[in-house]
């Protein structure tokens, strides 16, 4: 059994065209044996009705050596009988000879003829009346040469065929197994782990189709790549500047004679670091849950108003820490909103967060909430640092952090988080911001509607 794709293809060319072959010489023979026989009878109808003229018209005395030299340049091999002539000519064949029974039939029915086949030989009888007496004339003859003739033209048409075809199916099977070939190799090469290999095919077909997926898969593998390497060096660059921290002072520590207040400082920033890779792992565990395949959200509606109302007084201490006022404006009475409750109290914690951290002292945060139609808005406004529309293309991206923000605690996944748990959500959120003038962050989401929170309660707490 071959393997390769010119192999597969050759024997399916060659097993198509000995099929069709095959089935085109059975029909063609057939049609050519019925083709010469009717041609032979016309012959010998012919030939028949031109020795009984010769009967007819020559004298006795001569005949039989006209007849026979007839016979010798026509290659024909006939009889005459009547009652008082009989004639033959010596190659008669045996296989086709007309019985008594059926001479004398002839004889007795003047016109009537038979006609006898036996392989590719053909004999016609006819009896015809001159001058009162009856002759029988028996003509034969045999097409043997020019079937002969008719099989070798279509086996050298097949041969012919057959050339030409191979000839045909090496340039065509070219186009199919080449870019086939050059894809195999493409793959390998990416399964080595060289991403950049693309492949080029001119054309619009099936195959260039196939090129252009694989090129997409190349540029995925090779953005994916990127990716893992980026995140493999934002990761232990966020590792290693509180790790060095923590064995820098830790060193020091080491020193006698130490005074009590210098160590207590020393112990407080190997502490604060301690905490700072602790968040950044807790972080970077959950950003790894939220855009894991198989993440799932505890969706349920629950009271937005009072989750924001405990959010902004957990974030109240460190607001006040900094005389940062956070203002509260909403709309009057409660309002629901369908969705995973822990998740989108971790949203409002990093955006009022962020708001704290990136507002000087004496500034203001304002959370405000307002319906639009069916949906309820919420936004996170502050006076604090801004950023340039370069920063705010790049803040959910992992990792990132604005030069400005480095002085600042923070590990860049907090905004991850909060795109990601909203995209989850099928909620939106925008952002605008001015350099030294502030920042808003908007969150919009559908409102979970009266009717909804009625037919909620009708289920016994269950969403439908
Ligand atoms: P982190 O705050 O830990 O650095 P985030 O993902 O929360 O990480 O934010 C990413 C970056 O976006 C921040 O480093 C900062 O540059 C910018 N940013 C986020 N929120 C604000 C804000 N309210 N005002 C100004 N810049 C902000």
């Amino acid at each position: 059994m071959t393997k390769s794709i010119y192999g597969k293809l050759f024997i399916g060319f060659v097993l198509t065209i000995v099929i069709s072959y095959v089935i085109t010489g059975f029909f063609a023979v057939h049609q050519s044996h019925s083709d010469t026989k009717r041609i032979a009878v016309k012959d010998l109808q012919h030939s028949s009705s031109h020795i009984v003229d010769l009967v007819e018209q020559i004298d006795s005395s001569k005949r039989d050596k006209i007849l026979k030299n007839y016979g010798e340049d026509s290659d024909l091999r006939f009889m005459i009988i009547s009652e008082d002539y009989h004639f033959k000519t010596s190659n008669i064949s045996r296989d086709v000879r007309f019985t008594d029974k059926e001479i004398a039939s002839l004889k007795a029915n003047v016109g009537k003829s038979i006609v006898h086949n036996a392989g590719t030989k053909t004999a016609y009888a006819k009896s015809y009346q001159i001058n009162n007496t009856v002759y029988v004339v028996t003509i034969q003859k045999d097409s043997k040469t020019v079937q002969k003739v008719y099989l070798m033209s279509y086996t050298l048409s097949g041969i012919i065929l057959f050339i030409a075809g191979s000839l045909v199916f090496l340039f065509v099977s070219d186009l199919i197994v080449r870019p086939i070939s050059t894809l195999t190799k493409a793959t390998n090469e990416l399964s080595k782990g060289n991403y950049k290999v693309r492949v080029n095919y001119a054309g619009n077909d099936e195959i260039a189709q196939l090129y252009n997926s694989f090129n997409q898969m190349a540029v995925q593998l090779d953005k994916q790549e990127e990716t893992r390497q980026q995140f493999i060096s934002d990761v232990s660059h966020e590792f290693q500047t509180p790790l060095t921290a923590i064995s820098g002072f830790a060193n020091i520590l080491k020193t006698e004679n130490l005074p009590d207040d210098q160590r207590q400082k020393y112990a407080e920033i190997i502490l604060s670091n301690a905490n700072r890779l602790s968040k950044l792992s807790k972080n970077m565990l959950q950003l790894s849950l939220l855009e894991g395949e198989d993440i799932q959200l505890d969706m349920a509606p629950f009271n937005l108003i009072m989750q924001l109302n405990r959010v902004i007084e957990t974030q109240d201490y460190s607001a006040l820490s900094k005389d940062i006022e956070i203002e509260f404006i909403k709309p009057r009475g409660d309002i629901m909103v369908n969705g995973d409750e822990a998740r989108m109290e971790q949203v409002w914690t990093n955006l009022i967060n962020n708001a704290i951290k990136y507002t000087n002292e004496h500034g203001v945060i304002t959370v405000e909430v307002k319906k639009s139609g069916g949906d309820v808005i919420v936004s996170v406004s502050d006076t604090g640092i801004g950023m340039s529309q370069e920063t705010i293309s790049h803040i959910f991206e992992r990792f990132y952090r604005d030069d400005k923000s480095r002085a600042i605690e923070g590990n860049g996944l907090g905004l991850s988080i909060v795109a990601r748990i909203i995209a989850l959500h099928k909620f939106k959120i925008d952002v605008t911001s001015q350099l030294d003038v502030g920042t808003t962050f908007t969150v919009r989401m559908p409102m979970y509607s009266k009717r909804q929170r009625a037919r909620f309660n009708t289920n016994g707490g269950k969403e439908e």
